[in-house]
């Protein structure tokens, strides 16, 4: 029986078109900036970002950690949004790289309040930590792939900037959100000064993420991404990739996300299971178990026998994600499996 693989969008192979263009890319030295692939997709990403310069990273993690350290200085404040990635899932970056301490706020589906963030920024005052970088995410991971709403984006960058602060944003799945909003990608990043982008998730390139910026920031971030020993030879190998994800792989996430849609309302009409549609915006779908039989992790183990993979993500939760290797077919025979393991228990 062929498994059909809900996991994440990270679980996406290279198309073949992106594996000619790895076997075709004409490549250098990138730390000596000799890479012309690796430079083409730098231009490419801060020209569809609205920004001045780019940065290719192996990981959006890396991305991540090194907006923090470019931005901040050791013993300051970083505001984040309680369940962001960068905070709960990059194995405590913030302190252990660049020293700062978290100030974390509540958000309503990945959006704080922009009055709560103006609230936490520290007053000049010699026993406090200077607050140093406000980080928002876009979609939001945790809350289900949501869309920040853009007012929101452009009130707590407002709030930020004037106190000084710069914002970044972890836009792992930004691309996400502008074809979710039908807007483009560089309306929706026009308020914050940085953006982080993963190509290997929904974009289906198999590594790589950008940092996207300021001409001064990304000089910047160059140095602390060959600190942190990102700095690639002839990376425009794994680059050519991300030119073909940026050409060919956007427009189509619109089809995740219907094929996300089409699995919330197949999975609420299971007895047991039910899921918060308002919350189904992008190419996620956030399952809760009413069903007392279950957890998390046996409704994970119980979905497996019966060839459908997803992740547990709270005790009476789990999580599955659409991408482009799962079809709407593949979508009709997960929900025939799931409603079947269900009636039949842990
Ligand atoms: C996946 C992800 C990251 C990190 O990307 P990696 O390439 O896995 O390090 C950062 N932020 C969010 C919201 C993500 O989903």
């Amino acid at each position: 029986m062929k498994s059909i693989d809900l996991r994440s969008d990270t679980v996406t192979l290279p198309t073949p078109e992106m594996r000619r263009a790895m076997y075709e890319a004409e490549v250098g030295d990138d730390v000596y900036r000799e890479d012309p692939t690796v430079n083409r997709l730098e231009e490419r990403a801060a020209e569809l970002l609205g920004k001045e310069a780019a940065l290719f990273v192996p990981t959006g993690t890396m991305g991540n950690q090194v907006a923090v350290l470019t931005h901040s200085r050791r013993g300051e404040e970083v505001i984040v949004e309680a369940e962001s990635h960068v905070y709960l899932y990059e194995v405590g970056g913030i302190a252990a790289l660049s020293g700062c301490q978290v100030k974390t706020l509540p958000g309503v589906r990945g959006a704080m309040d922009p009055a709560a963030v103006e609230a936490a920024i520290r007053p000049v005052n010699v026993h406090f930590p200077r607050s140093g970088l406000v980080c928002i995410e876009n979609t939001h991971n945790r809350s289900g792939g949501c869309v920040l709403p853009q007012e929101n984006v452009a009130a707590v960058a407002e709030v930020a900037h004037r106190h000084g602060i710069p914002v970044h944003m972890d836009g792992a799945r930004i691309f996400n959100a502008a074809v979710a909003l039908g807007r483009p990608v560089a309306e929706l990043v026009a308020p914050v000064d940085s953006v982080m982008f993963c190509l290997s998730k929904g974009l289906a390139a198999p590594v790589g993420s950008l940092l996207v910026g300021s001409r001064e920031f990304i000089d910047e971030a160059r140095r602390y991404r060959k600190l942190l020993g990102g700095g690639m030879r002839q990376a425009g190998v794994l680059a050519a990739a991300g030119l073909v994800a940026l050409e060919l792989m956007v427009d189509r996430l619109a089809d995740d996300h219907a094929n996300a849609r089409r699995l919330a309302e197949g999975i609420a009409e299971i007895p047991g299971l039910a899921v918060d549609m308002a919350t189904v915006q992008t190419n996620m779908v956030m399952v809760d178990i009413v069903d007392p039989r279950f957890t998390g992790r046996t409704l994970v183990q119980a979905f497996e026998r019966w060839g459908v993979r997803c992740n547990d993500v709270g005790p009476r939760r789990i999580r599955l994600v659409t991408h482009k290797d799962v079809t709407a077919a593949d979508v009709e025979l997960a929900l025939d499996a799931m409603a079947r393991a269900v009636k039949a228990g842990p």
